[in-house]
């Protein structure tokens, strides 16, 4: 019998909501410092001339963020762009038409073959465990649960509809061979991945509505995505804090949608992730800024930007992104490192084979993958020549 969410990740205590204000990058903005991206700390790390830090490596990875940036939609830009909570008019259903009706089951099929042809790696369902939605915007508005038909915000506000009980957790790619210029400017994954969650969760959500339901597509905004992800059934969470997937382990962005369209709930994905990093600690020793815990998982985070009170490991996300705001670009090392990060293939299937069945082996895998150099970073002044 597979465990259950709560097995696997019980909490302690009261668990709060998080406010969107306490993440790192908020609480930097707040004081009135400037993001790690600002133009005069691109221009010092362009004058360096440090390889990977060229004006052709910074404009390759920030034009990544292209159809984010110019459909407004941002990183998770609540109610903008794609991730509008009203409908586009891409797709009207006829009112003489009655809403499309199938099973939970069909319902999950049809939004998956959907989702996966706008773009999407993978797609899970889970009804809506409501800990995950933020209990403040970043400028201080509750987020509340009402008897409503549709979503709504406004300047006092933000308003989800109690009916909104199931939640579509989205993953859109992101490519390993790009992650192995990390830490540089030349790491344009996650740019690529933030203009490819719009897209899906966008597309899918018109699709909801054309079928005559309600959907709140987001990004990064309105609740925590990785624990939505694993409660869909998409993945675990790893050492370094990102959800690892079985098929592309941490390269994966992660979008979702609310919805009251009734959908079966993925089963939990198979476990063993969470044992090798148990065994296997190679983020926590490659993280340049020591932002990754050694040792079991705990309760108890370091900083405001991590909430308390469920079983994990918590990243330091203050010390991380100031090693950002340090080298002028994202880090994504503990992504290049990750050993599940790799290239899809028979062999490396074989060995996710045996990490969820035969766990004895993982001190071996750690072993080998280190050995076979797995994780090394590439040679940016290499990239353009290829
Ligand atoms: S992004 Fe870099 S600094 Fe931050 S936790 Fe990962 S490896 Fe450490
Ligand atoms: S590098 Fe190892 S310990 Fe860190 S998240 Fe990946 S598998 Fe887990």
């Amino acid at each position: 019998m597979p465990r259950s969410f709560d097995d696997i990740y019980p909490s302690r205590g009261e668990y709060d909501r998080f406010h969107l204000a306490n993440t790192a990058f908020q609480r930097v903005l707040s004081t009135g410092e400037r993001s790690y991206s600002n133009i005069d700390k691109k221009v010092e790390k362009m004058r360096q001339g440090i390889p990977g830090f060229s004006l052709i490596d910074y404009s390759f990875s920030d034009a990544a963020l292209t159809v984010a940036l110019a459909s407004h939609s941002g990183r998770g830009n609540m109610n903008q762009g794609f991730y509008s909570w009203k409908p586009l008019g891409a797709t009207v259903k006829p009112e003489e038409i009655p809403r499309w009706e199938g099973t939970l089951k069909e319902a999950a099929s049809v939004i998956r073959k959907a989702g996966l042809y706008y773009g999407a790696a993978d797609i899970g369902f889970c009804e809506l465990d409501k800990r995950w939605v933020y209990s403040h915007t970043t400028d201080d508005r509750p987020i509340v649960f009402e008897d409503v038909e549709e979503g709504y915000i406004t300047d006092k506000k933000v308003v989800i509809p109690n009916s909104h009980k199931w939640v579509i957790a989205i993953t859109v790619p992101m490519e390993v061979e790009e992650v192995m210029y990390a830490p540089t400017a030349l790491t344009p994954v996650a740019r690529m991945g933030y203009s490819r969650m719009p897209i899906v969760a966008g597309s899918l959500a018109e699709f909801i509505r054309g079928l005559g339901y309600h959907a709140i597509p987001s990004g990064n905004d309105t609740a925590i995505s990785v624990p939505i992800a694993i409660q869909a059934g998409l993945g675990h969470v790893g050492r370094h804090g990102r959800l690892i997937t079985w098929n592309e382990g941490p390269m994966v962005r992660i979008a979702k949608i609310f919805t009251d369209m009734p959908l079966a709930p993925s089963p939990i994905a198979p476990e063993g992730i969470i044992e090798y990093c148990e065994a296997c600690e190679k983020c926590a020793k490659y993280c340049p800024s020591q932002s990754i815990p050694l040792g079991p998982r705990t309760y108890e985070g370091f900083t405001e930007a991590n909430n308390p009170g469920v079983l994990r490991w918590f990243c330091n996300a203050d010390t991380c992104y100031e090693y950002w705001r340090e080298i002028g670009t994202g880090c994504s090392v503990c992504f290049r490192v990750c050993s599940f990060t790799k290239e899809r293939g028979v062999s490396h299937n074989i060995i996710k084979w045996f990490i969820r069945n035969v766990p004895q082996l993982n001190r071996f895998f750690v072993w080998s993958d280190e050995v076979l150099g797995y994780g090394k970073m590439k040679d940016p002044k290499e990239y353009w020549k290829e």
